[in-house]
């Protein structure tokens, strides 16, 4: 690995494309030729207008939107929607439904509650630990909206497919897999990501909203909580975190012109993850956390026999240049992070070292 880099299984904030860094760095005291760095340019100029209209018009391409879809970035994080979604689209009398699949919907749903509105749990994991994504779930067709997170990042499950709501729009928490691979947008109300999981660094989320959503905003919201603030102006009614969008944009640059798309973005993407999986299917040492027909390509979580090998595990494997493969604090045991940025060759490198860790320790 270049200038002592390891590989960085970390969950957020996580790896970024060694390309994107190195543009990063290339231009970081003269960009653009403006004799100054990104991070002190005027957000009102040229320049930073170019970064965030091309940070939008390649979201529109690589998601395959129209302009019926507004690309919004707002700062607060992920965590900032949980509470600005049901703020902007629920009124006196609505009702939302809700799916648990773990501590990120959890927290989703007690902003909505602590609002005081009407949200109904239409289904939930916790039976069995979120350790898998519910079926058949009874949609009210009556709901504004069916909010879900599309991939769990502590428990390490995904939605394979997305749900039918009976044209309820869905919402989605989609944090940990927003770009991973295609997916049909027109389903979907309102999409939102923070940063730093996929896309880019941490400060800034992306907001994605279509156009009868946004018709929803109540008049009488604070100017920096209401959606259409933010599609008015562009992101930009106050200062907005530039570097974090100009990261973003190279980003999806290094997307659509190295990688080749998101369909090409997937293929990398289920091969990496088939490696670690298929190791884990071919020994009683290693043994994945959730249900195959609910596993995550973006977060393997994974245990050992018992928590002192977990340590051991952990420990040797940074020895090896191999770092962030704990699970979360809420829920122990390993968890390797593999979004988009994470190398087919830092896959191979763990699923070596387990290999080996396995022989020595099994
Ligand atoms: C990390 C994460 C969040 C929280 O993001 P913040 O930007 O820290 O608020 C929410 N949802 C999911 C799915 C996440 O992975």
């Amino acid at each position: 690995m270049k200038e002592n880099r390891i590989y960085n299984f970390n969950a957020g904030p996580a790896a970024l494309p060694l390309e994107v860094l190195e543009e990063i760095k290339d231009s970081f005291l003269n960009f653009a030729g403006s004799g100054m760095s990104i991070t002190e340019i005027s957000h009102r100029s040229k320049w930073f207008d170019d970064v965030i209209n091309d940070a939008i018009a390649r979201t529109r391409r690589l998601l395959n939107m129209d302009d019926t879809f507004h690309v919004l970035f707002i700062q607060g994080g992920a965590s900032m929607q949980f509470c600005m979604i049901p703020m902007n689209l629920l009124h006196e009398g609505d009702t939302a439904d809700y799916v648990n699949t773990g501590t990120w919907s959890t927290k989703a749903i007690k902003e909505a509650e602590i609002l005081g509105k009407t949200v109904n749990v239409v289904a939930s994991s916790e039976d069995e630990n979120y350790s898998y994504i519910p079926k058949d779930i009874p949609f009210n067709s009556n709901a504004i909206y069916a909010h879900i997170t599309s991939n769990n990042t502590i428990k390490g499950t995904q939605w394979a497919s997305f749900p039918e709501t009976g044209g309820v729009p869905l919402i989605a928490d989609m944090s940990s897999d927003i770009m991973c691979g295609p997916f049909d947008v027109d389903k979907f109300g309102l999409i939102y990501a923070g940063a730093q999981k996929n896309i880019g660094p941490a400060g800034v989320c992306m907001v994605i909203i279509r156009d009868d959503m946004l018709k929803r905003v109540p008049d009488t919201l604070p100017s920096m909580l209401k959606y259409t603030t933010y599609a008015s102006k562009n992101s930009m009614f106050n200062t907005p975190p530039c570097f974090a969008v100009y990261t973003i944009q190279l980003v999806l640059k290094w997307l659509e012109e190295t990688i080749g798309g998101l369909d090409k973005m997937e293929a990398i993407n289920r091969e990496k993850a088939g490696l670690l999986y298929k190791v884990m299917d071919s020994s009683d040492f290693y043994s994945g956390t959730v249900k195959p027909d609910s596993r995550s390509l973006m977060n393997v979580t994974f245990r050992l026999p018992d928590e002192d090998l977990e340590k051991l595990f952990i420990e040797q494997a940074l020895e090896n240049g191999l770092g962030g493969l704990k699970g979360h604090r809420s829920v122990g045991g390993c968890r390797a992070s593999i979004y988009n940025a994470t190398p087919l060759a830092a896959i191979e490198a763990l699923t070596d070292f387990m290999k080996n860790f396995e022989q020595k320790n099994g």
